[in-house]
């Protein structure tokens, strides 16, 4: 039996979101933070994924979602999610998360316990991904990027990111490298085997990471993979269009993101590029056959 990689797209909620969260371009946090309350005509439904890999190695989720708590009966609850987020997120968001689509919940349709997942893998700490960190306890290791846990405790990112999600939760904080990925060419190698790369794609968050997960090969014309963007980009559009997500810290590393994204996008062996919030996306798992 040839061995392979599932990716399994999970969605685990969803958000009505002004239409410059996606598309906002230079709508950034320091110039425009009145455009977080949108009024509703202005707002988009988008949803929430996380990913489940399948791996010879184990299993590991990036990112998780929002949590149940925020939407008990499965639908939009001002009062749950003002009990969850600060007034200001509960305003940016407008969460919730349908019937069976928490993140515990999508794992049990799989047949799947937390403590069946071998780790945990954050992209970065807005709520939308890590919301549902705590529903997975029991699962064996939570990661993320140090760079990412340094910003989110002590600067402007606590306003944005709760430390609700993650107090308490055990986590191991990792190191970029030097690597010849990614536009800021710092990437940590998940295995050791190049088969899962946390990459640094800096500009939504400073610690941002978008994950590669590949059949390991070094050849170019061998090399196969799916690249999962999260946040640095929220649709197609704006990678092929170059149209910033709003909201960032920084657009121009944002523009500098896409610019990789989109040059991933044309090689040979990119088998699929999948963003976190994208209403198109296929939810069919994809397999990647190792060497
Ligand atoms: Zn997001």
């Amino acid at each position: 039996m040839p061995k392979t990689i599932t990716i399994r797209p999970l969605c685990c909620g969803c958000m009505r979101v002004s239409e410059s969260v996606p598309y906002g371009n230079d709508v950034n946090l320091k110039l425009s933070a009145h455009q977080i309350f949108a009024r509703d005509e202005k707002r988009v439904v988008l949803p929430v994924y996380a990913f489940l890999i399948e791996h010879p190695q184990g299993r590991f989720l990036i990112d998780t979602g929002f949590p149940r708590e925020l939407s008990p009966k499965g639908e939009y609850d001002p009062k749950a999610v003002s009990a969850m987020l600060p007034k200001h997120l509960a305003q940016f968001y407008r969460p919730w998360v349908p019937q069976g689509m928490a993140i515990t919940e999508q794992l049990e349709s799989l047949g799947l316990k937390p403590s069946d997942l071998d780790c945990v893998v954050l992209t970065h700490f807005d709520p939308d991904h890590i919301g549902g960190l705590k529903s997975l306890k029991g699962a064996k290791r939570d990661i993320v990027a140090e760079d990412e846990y340094f910003w989110t405790c002590r600067t402007v990112y606590r306003a944005r990111q709760p430390q609700r999600f993650y107090q308490g939760v055990p986590m191991e904080h990792y190191w970029f490298k030097g690597s010849d990925v990614g536009p800021n060419r710092w990437a940590y190698d998940v295995l050791g085997d190049g088969t899962i790369l946390t990459v640094n794609v800096p500009g939504h968050t400073d610690g941002m990471v978008s994950v590669l997960v590949t059949n390991g090969e070094l050849l170019e014309h061998k090399h196969r993979f799916v690249l999962l963007t999260s946040d640095a980009a929220f649709t197609p559009r704006n990678w092929r269009e170059m149209i910033t997500p709003g909201f960032g810290f920084d657009p121009k590393l944002q523009r500098r993101g896409l610019e990789w994204i989109a040059s991933q996008e044309k090689r040979e062996g990119c088998l699929a590029v999948l963003t976190s919030h994208d209403p198109d996306l296929n939810p069919q798992p994809i397999t990647i056959a190792l060497a």
